[in-house]
This record gives C-alpha cells, structure tokens and sequence, in this order.
C-alpha cells in the first residue's frame, strides 16, 4: 500500500514582456509556468514542498529554471508573479494533525478509563491477558466480586493479534470450569506488570 507520494500541480502561468534572454540575447517576452510541488498522505493533499518556476524564451525557445536566470528576470518576476500556495493546500495537512490528535486523545482517555475500571471492577469487565508461553492474547471475564476477591472465568480461545480480540470475548468461549480468583490487589498487580494489558467495559 502506497502511503505517500509526490505531486505537482500548475499554480499559474503568463508572460514576462521585456525581459533579455541570456541565451540569445534577444530583447523579448518569455512564457513562464510556475509548478507547485505536494507530499500527499494517503491520497489527501497535505502540504507543499516547494515550487518549480520553468521559463521559456518566446524567440530562441530555451528553457530555464527562474532559479539559474540574471537578476533582473528574477526581480521582475518577483514583481509581476504572486505564486503564493492556495490556503487549501494545507488542508489536507490540518486534517491529518486534527486526525492524529483524536488518536492520540481516545488512547490517552482508553489508558485513564482502564486504571479507572482496574481501581473499580465491575462483573461483566473483560480483561485482555498475554499467555505467558506463547506469544498469543486471550481475555478473562469478571463474574463475581467479594469483599476482597475477583472471580474470573477465562476465555478458551486465544488470538496472536491484541487487536482482534474483539472476535474471541464472546459469550460461548467463556467456560464454568476454567474460574479463577484473584485478590483485587492481584488484579492491580497484574495490571502493573503488563500480564493485563486491556479493560473493557461493554
Ligand atoms: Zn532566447
């Protein structure tokens, strides 16, 4: 998949009238074409790189770069050209700032709800966990809390992938005879340690 990539688009393009040509020396007019240069995310435009100024000779039909051209060809296009880049080539790069703040947000608020469940279990709390032999994820349900336990009864299937745990928390894969307690210290513990990763609270 192509994340990114590179585009140019033609920003503006007219005539500088009695300009001479350092390749013909010619006192003449010459066509310019004023590129702007974009990195796109995603398909979305987001922001410009640059600009590319071609100029050619109306009479001997050389082109230069506005760049590598005298002075004074420079200072007139300066005078003559606005190529400022159009407000919505940003916009694309506000979009994905604002994108990455909401991420950046809904994980920071996933962290302080978990903490927030861990201090306050609930029955019905799902909690992701790490089998410690293999390298895999399944889930624990709480279905009892006392004074100072946690019953939870676990999850029979596992999953290598923590982002598809959605597809195994599901009510027939959580069976009587594999109950567990913890003390609701553990749990804090286990929270700690990273042997529970995940709360979730349906
Ligand atoms: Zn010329």
């Amino acid at each position: 998949m192509i994340l990114w990539g590179k585009r140019e688009k033609k920003l503006k393009e007219g005539r500088l009238q009695q300009v001479t040509c350092p390749e013909c020396h010619s006192l003449t007019s010459m066509h310019y074409i004023v590129f702007g240069r974009y990195i796109d995310v995603f398909w979305i435009p987001t922001f410009p790189i640059g600009k590319k100024k071609i100029i050619e000779c109306d009479k001997c039909t050389e082109q230069f770069f506005l760049k590598n051209l005298p002075q004074p060809i420079k200072a007139k296009f300066k005078t003559e050209v606005s190529t400022r880049h159009s407000i919505w080539s940003f916009s694309g790069l506000v979009a994905i700032i604002s994108l990455i703040s909401l991420l950046i947000f809904v994980v920071v608020k996933d962290d302080i709800n978990d903490k927030n469940y861990i201090n306050n279990p609930m029955i019905g709390d799902v909690y992701t966990i790490k089998l410690e032999r293999k390298d895999r994820y399944t889930t624990m349900k709480i279905t009892e809390i006392t004074q100072d336990s946690i019953i939870v009864i676990y999850n029979i299937e596992s999953t290598p992938r923590r982002a598809k745990i959605y597809s195994i928390d599901k009510a027939k894969n959580y069976m009587e005879f594999s109950k567990d307690r913890f003390s609701k210290q553990d749990i804090k513990d286990l929270y700690h340690e990273k042997f529970i990763y995940e709360v979730d609270r349906h």
